[in-house]
């Protein structure tokens, strides 16, 4: 199967998922700091006991006192390295004129200033990029790979060939972009998981993975 046709059939059963799930762009910035090594729905809770401590903003967590911010997002885990990396984040954004500073900037520059920051990765950074930023970046995340490598797209699970990230990015639209990366970690979380349950996937006829199960 090629990414275009794991595209449509994830189109297909998912429809529109309004991915990233965040109300704002600078909540996208938090989120895609706070769901590093946990699971989304720790993150809901972190960002609701934010928004109950007042805190909206990249600027409101600069100005909130660090250990309302620490006690907040304790239900997202590593709580003490995320509060230093939040507000090291949200200052240094801030200093470059907040998300509208960096619109301005062109796409090398952006991305280098973002893997600059202490506690962005490339995901991380790629994931601010698109779903902040408005920019044509397609998100590697460990559900991409292990999807990827399964239905045939790629050799193996461990890497994204540059080739194939470009050819993606150029053939695809934000919203698709969008689209595509929220349907793959859906099915990620629902169907292939580490140990998948193909017998009910939605795109099982076509999966490389499950043929192989079939086999006599
Ligand atoms: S058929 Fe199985 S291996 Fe293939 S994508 Fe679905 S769950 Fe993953």
């Amino acid at each position: 199967m090629d990414f275009r046709r794991l595209s449509d059939l994830l189109n297909k059963h998912y429809g529109d998922l309004h991915w990233w799930p965040a109300e704002t762009p600078e909540e996208v910035v938090i989120g895609a700091i706070l769901t590093q090594n946990t699971s989304w729905s720790n993150v809901e809770k972190a960002i609701l006991n934010l928004k109950k401590i007042s805190v909206f903003s990249l600027s409101d967590i600069i100005s909130q006192d660090p250990e309302r911010i620490r006690m907040a997002i304790r239900p997202s885990g590593f709580y003490n390295q995320k509060t230093e990396r939040l507000i090291s984040v949200a200052r240094n954004i801030e200093d470059h004129g907040g998300l509208e500073g960096l619109k301005k900037m062109p796409d090398q520059d952006l991305s280098r200033f973002l893997l600059s920051l202490k506690g962005v990765g490339r995901e991380t950074g790629e994931s601010i990029m698109i779903y902040a930023l408005g920019r044509k970046k397609f998100v590697v995340d460990k559900y991409t790979l292990r999807i990827f490598s399964r239905t045939g797209i790629t050799d193996d699970g461990t890497s994204m060939p540059q080739k194939l990230k470009d050819d993606i990015e150029d053939s695809m639209s934000i919203s698709e972009l969008n689209n595509f990366h929220g349907a793959l970690v859906n099915l990620g979380k629902d169907f292939c998981r580490t140990k998948p349950t193909c017998n009910t996937c939605p795109i099982m006829a076509e999966c490389d993975y499950a043929k192989d199960l079939t086999l006599p």
